[in-house]
């Protein structure tokens, strides 16, 4: 039985047919991409791969996308999710091979993505510290000028204000400077 529900059936001189016998001729079913057969024939395999195949370029494709929707903080998430999906596909490349000579057969797309992750994990560190500096900075500053807008508010002479104003940028300045020495 050669008949296949919802798969496609060919035309007699179709290169797309299947190279598979029944027991009246050839067989009519479509063959699966990148096999001569069709799933009842053998190309079963190849089909479950190449789905297999599409899911995991899918995947890294949604990823591609959302590192260039977010420009912001959340790229650092973007990064996150990049490397959760390619420690997923490096453990799947590796648990796929069954043999040794499997395992040196893969050994270049095996070490490309272990290459890829470590590149993404050095970029992801380096955003999460930077990110981190810039917030701390922030909050700092809108502290300070919070506190300057209440000490303006209270002190009136105007040399005393002077002098806390200076105080405060002159320590500003000497914790953003510690901050870069340390980070
Ligand atoms: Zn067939």
């Amino acid at each position: 039985m050669s008949n296949m529900e919802g798969w496609p059936r060919v035309d007699e001189n179709s290169p797309e047919r299947c190279g598979g016998s029944t027991g009246v001729g050839q067989c009519w079913n479509q063959r699966v991409e990148g096999s001569s057969y069709c799933p009842v024939h053998g190309g079963g395999h190849k089909l479950k791969q190449n789905k297999r195949e599409k899911y995991e370029a899918w995947q890294l494709g949604q990823w591609n996308k959302q590192v260039r929707d977010h420009a912001d903080s959340s790229s650092l998430h973007a990064l996150q999710i990049g490397i959760g999906i390619l420690c997923k596909t490096l453990e799947l490349t590796v648990a796929r091979c069954q043999t040794d000579q499997e395992l040196v057969l893969k050994s270049g797309p095996i070490s490309d993505l272990t290459c890829k992750l470590s590149k993404l994990i050095t970029e992801s560190q380096q955003m999460s510290m930077r990110l981190g500096q810039v917030m701390n900075r922030t909050e700092a500053m809108a502290m300070a000028q919070s506190i300057v807008t209440i000490i303006g508010e209270e002190v009136q002479d105007s040399v005393v204000l002077e002098r806390i104003i200076s105080r405060i940028e002159e320590l500003m300045t000497h914790e953003a400077t510690a901050g870069n020495e340390t980070g």
